[in-house]
């Protein structure tokens, strides 16, 4: 009958539902705990200047080894955390690690690369966002320019007034802004033309999208125009391929990141990667098997 088959279904829906609800619960109950013992971990994904060919920086990304879980994808936990507000606090953290990883290098004698983080959505509205940030530069003996700051394109359609007044701010104090997953979300033009940015952080899917390839690369092309003209540089995420990468040199892209040339590690294999080669040709052949 119609009437069970549609009960049977929202029987199902609210299964799932209840599931999600369960797991959400049980995640907003771990994390404090987890930020307290140490669980959350920062890696760092390599990203290569393409015009020289060298090693430019680093994107820390955060890890979660759950003692029962195992390690966590921070496309789950980031999402939930965003909801019940802990992201404001682990990304407190992960910004102090980012810079005392710079400062360890620096007292090593190691050029001074830049680190960027990832600023969520909601620390936007922190209205302790420029102070967190500064006295942790501060803390370290840093140059705020060594921290890239991250936003998410969405962050910056959901309120443009907000977010132009904090970005001036931060900008003001001298923190580089990227915005990131450019492409992915509803930015206009008008909305870009009032911004202060320094990087362009291109969504992946603009590079990963072979399919629609002779019209994908004319996209690419306006992209790289109009960065160009508002003055800002613009890094490729997500480079897989070889062929991706002759795409993004054809263009003129400054930067590229992705598992083409490595994934995000650990900051000690970062190290080392960063000591055995500085040179984007040097990961490239580091990270291709022999047989391909
Ligand atoms: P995102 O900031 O856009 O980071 C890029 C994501 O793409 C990372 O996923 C990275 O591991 C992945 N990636 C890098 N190269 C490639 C590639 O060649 N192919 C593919 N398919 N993926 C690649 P991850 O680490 O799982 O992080 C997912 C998202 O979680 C991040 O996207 C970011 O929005 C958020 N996130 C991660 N760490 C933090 C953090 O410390 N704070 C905040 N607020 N968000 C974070
Ligand atoms: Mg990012
Ligand atoms: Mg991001
Ligand atoms: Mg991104």
């Amino acid at each position: 009958r119609i009437k069970g088959q549609y009960g049977k279904y929202l029987a199902i829906y609210d299964e799932e539902l209840r599931g999600k609800l369960l797991r959400e619960q049980a995640v907003t109950d771990a994390m404090e705990i987890a930020l307290a013992q140490g669980q959350f971990e920062i890696y760092l994904q390599p990203k290569y200047q393409l015009s020289c060919d060298s090693l430019a920086g680093a994107e820390a990304l955060v890890r979660w080894n759950h003692p029962e879980w195992g390690l966590q994808s921070p496309g789950e936990f980031i999402p939930i955390f965003e909801r019940n507000g802990f992201i404001t606090k682990l990304d407190e953290f992960v910004w102090d690690k980012a810079c005392a990883i710079l400062k360890e290098w620096d007292a090593k004698g190691y050029p001074p690369l830049a680190v960027s983080v990832n600023v969520s959505r909601a620390d936007i509205y922190n209205a302790d966002l420029a102070d967190i940030l500064t006295k942790t530069v501060q803390k370290y003996d840093l140059q705020p320019a060594r921290l890239h700051l991250e936003i998410t394109e969405s962050a910056y359609t959901e309120n443009p007034e907000q977010i132009i007044k904090t970005v001036r701010h931060l900008r003001d104090l001298g923190f580089i802004i990227e915005m990131d997953d450019f492409g992915s979300g509803y930015s206009s033009l008008n909305m870009l033309n009032q911004m202060t940015l320094d990087i362009l952080k291109l969504d992946m899917k603009f590079i990963q999208n072979e399919t629609a390839k002779p019209m994908n690369q004319g996209v690419l092309r306006f992209i790289m125009q109009l960065a160009r003209s508002m003055n800002l540089s613009v890094v490729a995420e997500g480079v897989e391929t070889k062929s991706q990468l002759e795409r993004l040199r054809e263009i003129g892209c400054d930067y590229v990141q992705g598992y083409y040339f490595a994934k995000p590690m650990r900051c000690g294999d970062f190290e080392e990667l960063w000591k055995s080669h500085d040179t984007m040709a040097g990961a490239e052949t580091a990270n291709q098997p022999p047989f391909l």
